[in-house]
């Protein structure tokens, strides 16, 4: 789950790192005056707080010298529909906007803290090409950035730290603030558990280091940890999405129009890149875990129908510790209950597969039995084309 920019800085403030003076975040026109001197005396940034990065290109970012010019800014950004690169070809409609006091950069730096699942460990990165796309700066000159992974269970070490302020440039009165600044994030990140720390740009301005922007990606697999992010709701997530998180489900919604309902994460990949070879387009990735029971598969059902592009059905089942009967019998139940209007193909592989797809051709409910995964993804494709 990604944080809004406001909600990425309180909780960088509340670690002791250096953010401009914040004048709050405004819904309203009539709400700027007081933001504006909250935030001290101008310039002011006025900052779209979308879920996105590249705001600054897109002109969701907006230097404002008076009042008058911050009214005429923020009434431009409040229901702007919002492109970034990030975006993926979306608009966001921007209904909150940061008001901060303007820092003066001397200096744009690049600083993030991600997953280095190769290393198994967290990993800082850092560019003195700040400010701009780290993946342009990757491709064009690598080596302007510098990654240090580090062990989250000792967190980052102080020498570690000084390399990677040495790496940008800093001089030697600026790395103290800079060692305690990459060692507060590497703290928070391993704390709250996140997958993505990034400020961009940390930026070197007259009175030191400064967070000018923030991004937070909380790993949702950890979210059971931090009681006050679990009870958030997840803003990208779709109703279904939360529907399914509810029902203990994993469910990520997609723009095809062929249900997927598989047990385990490996073979619901290996079944939409399948349904992608015979020719189509699945609508969702779901998992409905190692106990593919009644109660889940009905659950898992209602989710994919709340779906209305969806337009068949593939079940592809692998019995291992469950057996393939119990499987069977949970999904005529289930299908008892949900009234099916679109094509269904059922695939079961494991123990008493046998018993499991005499039990289904038995049911008289219509459903299509397939031998092999991918007999079951051509005939769900074939089908759903038809229906
Ligand atoms: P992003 O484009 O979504 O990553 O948004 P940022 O918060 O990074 O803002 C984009 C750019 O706006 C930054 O790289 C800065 O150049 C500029 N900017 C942001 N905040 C300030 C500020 O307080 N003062 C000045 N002078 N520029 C800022
Ligand atoms: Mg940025």
């Amino acid at each position: 789950m990604k944080l809004l920019e406001y909600e990425a800085k309180s909780l960088l403030q509340g670690r002791g790192i250096p953010t401009p003076l914040q004048g709050g975040v405004v819904r309203r026109l009539q709400d700027i005056t007081p933001a504006l001197k909250r935030a001290g005396k101008g310039p002011w940034v006025l900052k779209a707080q979308v879920l996105a990065g590249g705001r600054g290109k897109a002109g969701g970012v907006k230097i404002v010298k008076s009042p008058a010019e911050a009214k005429v800014a923020l009434k431009g950004l409040l229901g702007l529909k919002l492109k970034t690169h990030q975006t993926g070809g979306a608009a966001l409609t921007i209904r909150e906007v940061l008001v901060e006091s303007a820092a003066k950069i001397e200096k744009e730096f690049y600083f993030s803290i991600v997953v280095d699942r190769r290393e198994g460990m967290a990993a800082v990165i850092v560019s003195s090409q700040g400010g701009v796309e780290i993946e342009s700066t990757a491709q064009e000159s690598p080596e302007a950035i510098l990654k240090l992974s580090f062990d989250p269970d000792a967190g980052l070490p102080d020498f570690k730290a000084r390399r990677l302020g040495f790496f940008l440039g800093l001089s030697v009165d600026r790395i103290p603030a800079f060692v305690s600044f990459a060692k507060s994030c590497a703290k928070l990140f391993c704390e709250l558990d996140l997958s993505l720390l990034e400020v961009n740009p940390l930026a070197l301005t007259p009175k030191g280091l400064a967070a000018l922007d923030a991004k937070v990606v909380l790993d949702d697999n950890a979210l059971y940890r931090h009681a006050d992010y679990q009870k958030k709701a997840d803003p990208e997530a779709s109703a279904a999405e939360r529907e399914a998180k509810k029902a203990g489900l994993s469910y990520i919604g997609l723009d095809g129009d062929i249900g997927c309902l598989v047990n385990g994460a490996g073979l619901a990949m290996a079944t939409m890149d399948t349904i992608a070879l015979a020719g189509g387009r699945p609508a969702n990735f779901l998992d409905v875990g190692g106990s593919a029971d009644e109660k889940r598969v009905i659950e898992a059902f209602r989710i994919i129908l709340r779906d209305s592009k969806v337009r068949g059905i593939l079940v592809n089942i692998f019995g291992g510790i469950v057996k393939c009967d119990m499987i069977a019998a949970g999904l005529l139940k289930a299908m008892a209950r949900v009234k099916l209007k679109i094509p269904l193909v059922v695939r079961l592989e494991g123990t008493n597969v046998e018993e499991a797809k005499k039990m289904l051709s038995n049911s008289g409910l219509g459903l299509v039995p397939a031998d092999g995964l991918w007999d079951a993804a051509k005939k769900i494709v074939e089908l759903a084309k038809g229906s």
